[in-house]
């Protein structure tokens, strides 16, 4: 929220910004950024300390209502966007909370995926509903459907691409434009791609989220959220609400991030690689009967995925493991996953370390086997999120489960 000059010239590319936007150092010149782990700042005098509370963005006062440390990863993160202004939050559920808070209001209406991630599906159906916000939620991959959901009362279209864990994708262009018809607006959750892979705006998206647990930190330490957009929304009412409501992030955690945004690239374009030859290879054994991912050329949206994730498929895939019932295809899924000795089975992704789930028992364990079945997520279906292992390494930690299934 708070924009300070860095002293870079304008127009630089991404990866520049993504090691060297922040807050001005300060008087020791430190080349690292500077960890401003403290929850005040100390005012040179009453006059001062009046002008910073009237204009926040003069001078630091409180660290919920803006912190240097905090400030570094808005403005960088902000850059990797494409965007005017990030602003940082607690996690990407306080992201997603606050975009909900600013931009609806009793009465109004939104319009959102029905395969989002699961968090957002309950805040948005069922808390806001207590707060009179209703929202449709339509089929991933049907901008028709979008369409006919749009209702004069339509104030947000919200998307997540691609999606957890069957990686189907929105077309943000077609939404953005439906959106727009409707006088709504559209916000993007660009955790699994992260700006490295899709910059939503460029596509005509409004605002951006994130859970900046993911693919941002990287290396699963710490939690932290962010919302990109405009000066008006997000620098402006967004900024604001997130002061009085204490969404705010961290220090700690702002700069741990931070950091994780300077070798996002890397990581992100490393571990998509090896997604993709992961995938292709899987492809190939008879005990796995499909892979979703949109690298791959036989995933539906194979085009779509190119021409919106710079040409990459990201660093998520799932695959159907063999197997006729549920029942078996169950104890499949259990045993790859359970011969496993290099992958973790955990519920994170994004991480440098590949983690390996079963949605249908996690993820989407509270859903009736009827609505697991319309989402796609069968019994036999395993997720990874693939790290930076020696490929060989996990194919082999792969066969192990595989090649003993009946
Ligand atoms: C994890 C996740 C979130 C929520 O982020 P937290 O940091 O856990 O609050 C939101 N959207 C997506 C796509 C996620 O994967």
């Amino acid at each position: 929220m708070t924009q300070e000059k860095s002293g870079l010239p304008e127009g630089l590319h991404p990866e520049t910004y993504a090691v060297r936007q922040a807050s001005a150092r300060s008087s020791y010149g430190e080349h690292s950024e500077a960890l401003y782990l403290t929850s005040s700042f100390v005012q040179h005098d009453c006059e001062t300390a009046a002008s910073h509370f009237a204009h926040p963005h003069e001078g630091y006062t409180y660290t919920r209502t803006g912190n240097p440390t905090v400030a570094s990863f808005e403005q960088r993160l902000a850059r990797m966007e494409g965007t005017q202004c990030a602003a940082a939050t607690s996690t990407g559920m306080a992201a997603i909370l606050l975009v909900a808070l600013t931009t609806l209001k009793a009465g109004d209406h939104v319009v959102a995926s029905q395969s989002m991630f699961g968090s957002t599906m309950k805040l948005l159906g069922t808390e806001m509903a207590r707060f009179g916000v209703e929202t449709s939620f339509v089929s991933q991959t049907d901008v028709a459907a979008w369409q006919a959901a749009v209702k004069p009362s339509t104030r947000l279209l919200f998307a997540e691409t691609p999606t957890n864990p069957l990686t189907d994708l929105c077309d943000i262009h077609a939404l953005a434009d439906v959106a727009h018809n409707a006088g709504a607006l559209l916000a993007v959750d660009n955790s699994f791609a992260s700006p490295i892979l899709q910059r939503p705006v460029e596509f005509g998206a409004d605002l951006i989220v994130h859970s900046g647990t993911k693919l941002i930190d990287g290396q699963g330490r710490v939690m932290a959220g962010a919302v990109c957009g405009s000066e008006t929304l997000v620098g402006g009412v967004m900024s604001t609400f997130l002061r009085s409501g204490g969404l705010s992030l961290s220090p700690f955690n702002a700069w741990v991030v931070l950091k994780g945004l300077e070798t996002l690239a890397l990581r992100v374009k490393a571990e998509s690689a090896a997604a993709l030859e992961l995938a292709g290879w899987l492809e190939q054994h008879p005990k796995v009967t499909c892979v979703h991912y949109p690298g791959l050329a036989s995933h539906p949206q194979h085009a779509l995925a190119m021409r919106q994730q710079s040409g990459m498929g990201g660093t998520v895939l799932a695959f159907d493991v063999a197997g006729s019932t549920p029942e078996q295809l169950r104890a499949n899924a259990f045993h790859v996953i359970d011969s496993t000795r290099v992958c973790s089975v955990t519920a994170n992704l994004g991480d440098v370390k590949t983690t390996i789930t079963h949605p249908a028992s996690t993820s989407h364990g509270r859903l009736s086997e009827e609505q697991r079945q319309a989402a796609g997520v069968k019994q036999g279906l395993i997720r990874i999120s693939v790290g930076l292992e020696h490929l060989d390494d996990l194919k082999a930690d792969l066969l192990r489960g595989l090649d003993a299934l009946a």
